[in-house]
């Protein structure tokens, strides 16, 4: 724009020479005239030069193909508005009349002052139009068609205004329209921020790689925008953190979107040729101006309600609570949804001390509150105990028992199952040491477990420190860590083989292990997952061919589940080798082995 401005200005100084007699004595005409006439046909923009009555003195090439006009309509000594008529003819200036857009040009012309403005054209191009009065009262323009150059523009705001994966505000944009809706409120009304924090995409990540993350990401920003109303706010703040502004939201309605939210996010992703995926949604919710009126201060109450709900074990979004008690707690508002319009359930009963259920877990496992419990893994023909399954268990004082199905994952997405997996270890290998006889024992670690490098070097530790032979230890693990195809992982299992512990492939059948990396796996056992045997006399002829594929591969087939004396006699028919289930043995504590008497021979 200066460009065009600075040429402007020269531009007129030349004009005004050239009109001056003094210029023309001196010159030589012809040849000047030459290279005016090849400087104007060839300059970039567009150019037209009027005399104080608005009559047309010059007008280049660049201008008609800017403006799809040909040479021929043009004559000079043509007025402005004519050239104007001619222009709406042709649709540069759609639902415009001349006399409009003349008088628009003309005020602007009068003040007789350079300037710069924006014209859109019919097709949708953009010019820009700069002005510059000459000294004899006349006027020259220039046009520019700056279309692409504003395109570049816009794509350079909207790249440092959005997330690049998801296409939707980033922080600092965000931000911006977090500061203005806090102005409004500022004039009456109210506002709510929605943290959001998505639970196990780190499993996805690492499990099914990083190409499946970025499709489920994209997948949660598109659930956001279809859940939301059109003045809402979703934003991607970085990983897999999310906020929504609501802007003139009250604190009921916000809570209802918040939790409508977190059920679509918790519904299963199709992420095409890496299978369905699902994941969770900690939400944490805070209201301007009840919480705070500054953005920080907004965020950061939003982030700790947020916080609370990641280390809840409930998926009920979580409002901020402004007043903090002699112990400072969180209110956890329960949405009732069958409460009505009237929205969340503020009763007593509907508020309960929020606490971390990692946080619980560390304490209670500080506490000794945690134990195994071990279940019977029996032989198919003879039911002999060939291994015992450790279990854990946790007796919470507040919760009770919680399962381990819930809390493991817990585990997982907060890196708690290292040291938990170190307790188990040792645990089950010190009271398995204590045994009488050879039996072994078998542990369930995590898919998370076997990339940390250090794994063998700890389980080689407490063999050494239990005095269990690596021989009676076996390690479970899920179809999980064959997703995982680092050379960390690789290393692990085959680490762990070396030292003599066998490698049992658990709940087979429900994950994502194809035939070729199975084989390739150092699994000496599969446990064929319990869903195969429940589903009844219409399964078994797919248990049956699950057994037979075990077995070519060479492993040794273990059913869970087993419950009834009909399924174990279909398993012996269908030549399984070993069983679990509570038909063997319940799930025990270790002191009560010894007197494990089975109920069935
Ligand atoms: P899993 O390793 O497949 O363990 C077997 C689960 O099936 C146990 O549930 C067991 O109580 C249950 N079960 C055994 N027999 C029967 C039966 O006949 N019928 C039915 N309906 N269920 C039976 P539990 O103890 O709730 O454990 C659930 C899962 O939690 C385990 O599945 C395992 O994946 C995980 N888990 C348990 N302890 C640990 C641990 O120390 N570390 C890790 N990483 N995961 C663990
Ligand atoms: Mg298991
Ligand atoms: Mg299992």
């Amino acid at each position: 724009m200066m460009l065009i401005k600075a040429f402007s200005v020269q531009f007129g100084r030349i004009m005004s020479v050239i009109r001056s007699d003094l210029y023309w004595r001196f010159a030589r005409p012809g040849s000047f005239r030459q290279r005016f006439e090849q400087a104007v046909t060839n300059m970039s923009h567009g150019i037209c030069l009027y005399d104080a009555q608005d009559r047309l003195q010059l007008v280049n090439e660049q201008f008609c193909r800017i403006y799809n006009q040909p040479m021929a309509t043009l004559r000079i000594g043509m007025s402005f508005r004519d050239m104007l008529a001619n222009s709406i003819a042709i649709g540069n200036y759609p639902g415009q009349t001349t006399d409009q857009v003349w008088r628009k040009r003309k005020m602007f012309i009068n003040q007789r002052q350079p300037g710069t403005f924006i014209q859109e054209l019919g097709d949708g191009r953009l010019i820009a139009i700069s002005h510059q009065p000459l000294l004899d009262g006349g006027w020259v323009a220039t046009y520019e068609d700056i279309t692409e150059r504003r395109r570049a523009e816009m794509q350079i705001k909207f790249m440092a205004e959005h997330d690049a994966l998801t296409q939707l505000p980033n922080r600092v944009l965000f931000g911006e329209r977090l500061e203005h809706e806090l102005a409004a409120v500022q004039q009456g009304g109210s506002c709510t921020l929605i943290c959001l924090d998505l639970d196990g995409f780190k499993l996805v990540n690492d499990r099914l790689g990083h190409t499946a993350g970025d499709m489920l990401l994209r997948q949660v920003a598109d659930r956001l925008r279809m859940n939301l109303r059109d003045n809402d706010s979703p934003a991607r703040l970085g990983g897999d953190e999310f906020a929504v502004l609501l802007p003139q939201t009250e604190v009921t309605e916000a809570l209802a979107i918040a939790t409508r939210i977190g059920d679509t996010l918790r519904c299963e992703y199709d992420l095409g040729i890496f299978g369905p995926a699902s994941i969770g949604a900690s939400i944490g919710v805070a209201c301007a101006p009840d919480h705070a009126d500054a953005a920080d201060a907004l965020m950061s109450h939003a982030d700790s309600a947020l916080y609370v709900a990641k280390h809840s074990s409930s998926a009920i979004p979580h409002l901020y609570d402004a007043q903090p008690r002699r112990n400072p707690v969180h209110r956890r508002v329960v949405i009732d949804k069958s409460c009505g319009p009237e929205g969340p359930n503020d009763g007593l009963g509907a508020l309960r001390t929020a606490a971390s259920m990692v946080g619980d877990l560390r304490a209670a496992l500080q506490s000794g509150r945690l134990h195994l419990a071990y279940q019977p893994v029996c032989d198919c023909a003879t039911t002999d105990i060939i291994a015992y399954e450790a279990l854990l268990r946790w007796n919470d004082l507040i919760r009770g028992n919680v399962s381990p199905a819930e809390f493991i994952p817990a585990a997982e997405d907060s890196g708690f199952i290292v040291p938990l997996s170190a307790w188990v270890l040792r645990r089950a290998c010190a009271e398995a040491a204590s045994w009488d006889g050879q039996t072994q024992v078998s542990v369930n670690l995590s898919p998370l477990n076997f990339s940390q490098p250090d794994l063998v070097a700890t389980i080689t530790s407490i063999l050494a420190e239990t005095g269990l032979p690596p021989e009676r230890l076996i390690i479970e693990v899920t179809e999980g860590v064959l997703l995982d195809r680092s050379l960390v992982v690789q290393g692990t299992m085959q680490g762990l083989r070396a030292l003599g512990i066998e490698l049992w492939l658990d709940d087979f059948g429900t994950g994502y292990a194809n035939f070729a990396t199975l084989r390739s796996a150092p699994f000496s056992s599969i446990k064929i997952d319990r869903s195969f045997l429940a589903a009844g006399p219409d399964g078994t002829t797919i248990l049956g061919a699950v057994i037979s594929f075990g077995k070519v591969c060479g492993f040794k087939v273990i059913a869970e589940g087993v419950e009834t004396a009909e399924q174990l006699d279909l398993l012996r028919t269908l030549g399984c080798d070993c069983m679990q289930g509570y038909l063997l043995g319940i799930p025990a504590e270790a002191k009560d082995l010894p007197d494990y008497n089975l109920p069935y021979n």
